[in-house]
């Protein structure tokens, strides 16, 4: 199966040529580094690309303040990784190991080069994401999540984290290494908590504290006026981002939880084109989001948008849950779809602690070994049945209906009706969550015999009907029956994905009528650019 990046190990290195060099003199200058030298501090915001000219330099883990991997950087390499594109706070600090000679380059001059020499952009992205993958794989990080297995909101930044492949490393909440930990921050050991770089507490523990800790939360001004606000980061709206970059549109998108969306939460996309041992949706996604920041599209999240409006006849403004708010002369729909949830007596109180309504790495950790439960029948259960019945002691299925052929696709149903672990049950209904505040048990209503049993499941995953994210809208634009977005001339819109209102365009699984696959998500994020391009020129 194809992945996010190279792995770090066997990639074939390439170095920067002389050129390169050379452009990077202009515009850079030198650092003399004695051996001990901080030149980066974990934690802090980047502002700077560093090129080693001489000398040895290490990287220095935020979390242990060990080196990070085994090796050192020598003459021609450069230091970093993807946080120098994203504009976030490093991971890791950088210190000299011997006599160094740096060449550093502001940030901003350096995106200013990679955009201008797109061969030293892509050694440079190539190199970063491939370290990015090998942090997100060793565990050694400068994140550590500490209590996951008891506190859901722990869980909860895990699984942000995760789906951000944002590095991270969990320790349990008796463990002596979460003693160690804690004495070193000074907090109360026996309690759950978030630690980021050099014993810096995030309070509380949130996604949005982790996200400011990280710089990932963009700092946004109202006076700031973007040629297309993208609202949505899965396949639709990051694709969008894409584009709009490579059009030389200043972009932005704008996410609530993760970039990836729904694909993010798919282990492997076997039917997009261009992959045929497959891809999960986040390593697919994320390969974009990459390649929209090269291009200058910028990420702001977690930020959900909660209200729109019109000021001018191009000029929108989205406002956001911090309370901040984006302008844009375009907008760009590409919120999508998001699971029901079922109307269940106390479902609120197990969600993060049990009830789940995606299946990445993270849930199943948490499910290893245990019985699950997967309401739904559509391929986005049957995916998450086989994943997690690699580690789960068994999947239930449950399915509304007398079967699975209409709903899901045959192969997927095949291979879930050979699978040992796995097992369908048709015509049954969740009557009953058990437990507190962790889920032991349900209590399921069989339709057809209409006997209740107990079926020891220690997770329940919800994905049924899909409905769209468009609350947010504000009866700015027309919607269909379902809350969909028509979009088109029949809809008042002057082209295929204009909206009833001009300036704002939708796409992917939130637009009316739209197939709700990634590739025609991608396809409809890809080509709306060049109405949005029309729109904001004419
Ligand atoms: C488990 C699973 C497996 C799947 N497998 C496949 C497959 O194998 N092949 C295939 O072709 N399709 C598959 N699909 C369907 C596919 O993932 C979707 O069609 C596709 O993701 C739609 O992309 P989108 O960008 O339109 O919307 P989404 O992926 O839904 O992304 C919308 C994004 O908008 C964000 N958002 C929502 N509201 C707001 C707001 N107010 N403010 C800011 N952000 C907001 C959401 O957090 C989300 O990230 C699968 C879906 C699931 C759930």
């Amino acid at each position: 199966m194809e992945t996010f990046a190279a792995d770090l190990q066997t990639m074939v290195r390439t170095p920067l040529t002389p050129e390169h060099v050379a452009a990077m003199r202009r515009v850079g200058h030198l650092v003399h580094l004695k051996p001990g030298d901080v030149f980066q501090e974990a934690g802090t915001p980047i502002t700077e690309f560093h090129y080693l000219l001489s000398g040895e330099t290490e990287a220095i883990s935020g979390g242990t303040g060990k080196r990070y991997g085994n090796a050192t950087l020598g003459p021609g390499q450069f230091f970093g990784e993807l946080a120098f594109l994203t504009g976030g706070h490093a991971f890791m600090s950088g210190r000299a190991v011997q006599e160094t000679e740096l060449l550093c380059v502001k940030r901003e001059d350096m995106l200013q080069l990679m955009s201008d020499i797109p061969e030293m952009s892509d050694i440079i992205i190539s190199v970063y994401a491939a370290r990015r993958r090998r942090m997100v794989e060793v565990d050694e990080a400068s994140l550590t999540l500490i209590g996951g297995e008891v506190d859901r909101d722990i869980r909860r930044i895990a699984s942000f984290a995760a789906r951000n492949r944002i590095p991270f490393a969990e320790i349990e909440l008796d463990s002596r290494e979460g003693d160690a930990l804690a004495a070193q921050c000074s907090i109360d050991r026996a309690h759950p908590a978030v630690i980021f770089a050099k014993h810096q507490v995030i309070t509380p523990p949130t996604p949005r504290g982790v996200a400011r800790a990280l710089g990932l939360d963009m700092a946004l001004r109202r006076e700031d006026v973007f040629d297309v606000a993208i609202v949505g980061g899965g396949p639709a709206g990051v694709a969008a981002g894409v584009y709009a970059g490579a059009e030389g549109l200043c972009a932005v998108v704008l996410e609530d939880l993760a970039v990836g969306g729904q694909a993010g939460t798919s282990s492997r996309i076997e039917n997009y084109m261009g992959f045929p041992t497959g891809i999960s949706g986040g390593d697919l996604v994320g390969r974009g989001e990459v390649q929209a920041m090269k291009f200058g599209t910028r990420f702001a999240m977690p930020v959900r948008a909660q209200e729109l409006m019109q000021c001018e006849k191009k000029l929108f403004h989205v406002r956001l849950d911090t309370d901040d708010w984006v302008s844009a002369r375009a907008l760009i729909v590409a919120t999508g779809v998001q699971y029901r949830q079922l109307p269940l007596d106390r479902l609120a109180d197990f969600e993060g602690a049990g009830v789940y309504y995606a299946a990445t790495d993270v849930e199943a950790r948490y499910c290893k070994d245990t019985e699950v439960a997967i309401i739904g029948g559509g391929n986005s259960a049957g995916q998450a049945a086989m994943f997690l019945a690699r580690t789960a002691k068994h999947v239930h299925v449950l399915v509304r209906g007398p079967s699975l052929a209409a709903s899901m696709s045959d192969y997927l149903l095949q291979r879930l009706q050979r699978h040992p672990a796995i097992t369908i049950h048709t015509q049954p209904q969740v009557a009953k969550l058990h437990g507190d505040d962790r889920l032991p048990g349900l209590t399921i209503h069989d339709g057809a015999t209409g006997q209740d049993w107990d079926l020891p499941a220690r997770a329940l995953f919800v994905m049924v009907g899909a409905a769209p994210n468009t609350g947010w809208l504000s009866g700015l634009v027309t919607l269909d029956d379902k809350g969909f977005v028509p979009t088109g001339r029949e809809a008042g819109g002057r082209s295929a994905y204009e909206t009833s209102r001009h300036g704002v365009f939708a796409v992917g699984d939130v637009r009316s009528g739209s197939v709700k696959r990634v590739a025609s998500a991608v396809g409809e994020g890809s080509v709306v650019m060049s109405a949005v391009w029309s729109h904001i020129n004419d």
